[in-house]
């Protein structure tokens, strides 16, 4: 496991600028696996990980009928995912993520229900905490 780091926000803008910022650690590819409970503010870390990625924040939006949505528009392609409804017995491993993974970034929502331990991941862990405080503990690949 690598280095872990915890930010506290305050606001939605907030969560959203620290995605942003890290979107220049992570670079042009890597999996991001996003933990946390409905309304944490895992959508809100994407659409900053979009703007950090030369992509349009506006366009992330939480996917209803589709399992992956890709947005363009920077240096790489960033492919969101989020598992929250998928059907039982849908094979998550179809999805082929970390092969994805290799050629931009992933951001996986939901990951607990992708139950491969995903070695080079970052992990971003995000707890709800008072009114709109969010404490964000990630962690980078080993
Ligand atoms: P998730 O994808 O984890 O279900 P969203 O990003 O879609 O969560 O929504 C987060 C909700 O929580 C939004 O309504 C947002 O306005 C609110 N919110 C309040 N405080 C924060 C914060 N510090 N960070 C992110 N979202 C926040
Ligand atoms: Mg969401």
């Amino acid at each position: 496991m690598g280095a872990v780091r915890t930010f506290t926000t305050a606001s939605e803008s907030g969560t959203e600028a620290l995605g942003h910022q890290l979107a220049a650690e992570i670079g042009v590819a890597g999996l991001v696996l996003l933990h946390g409970d409905l309304g944490a503010g895992k959508t809100a870390f994407v659409r900053g990980l979009a703007r950090g990625l030369g992509a349009d924040p506006d366009d992330v939006s939480s996917p209803t009928f589709t399992v992956m949505q890709e947005y363009r528009g920077g240096a790489t392609v960033l492919r969101h995912v989020d598992l929250y409804r998928l059907v039982p017995g849908f094979d998550v491993e179809e999805l082929a993520l970390e092969e994805f993974a290799r050629d931009g970034v992933v951001a996986v929502e939901w990951a607990e229900r992708f139950d491969e331990v995903a070695s080079g991941a970052w992990i971003v862990r995000i707890g709800i905490g008072d009114g709109d405080q969010r404490q964000v503990e990630v962690t980078s690949p080993a």
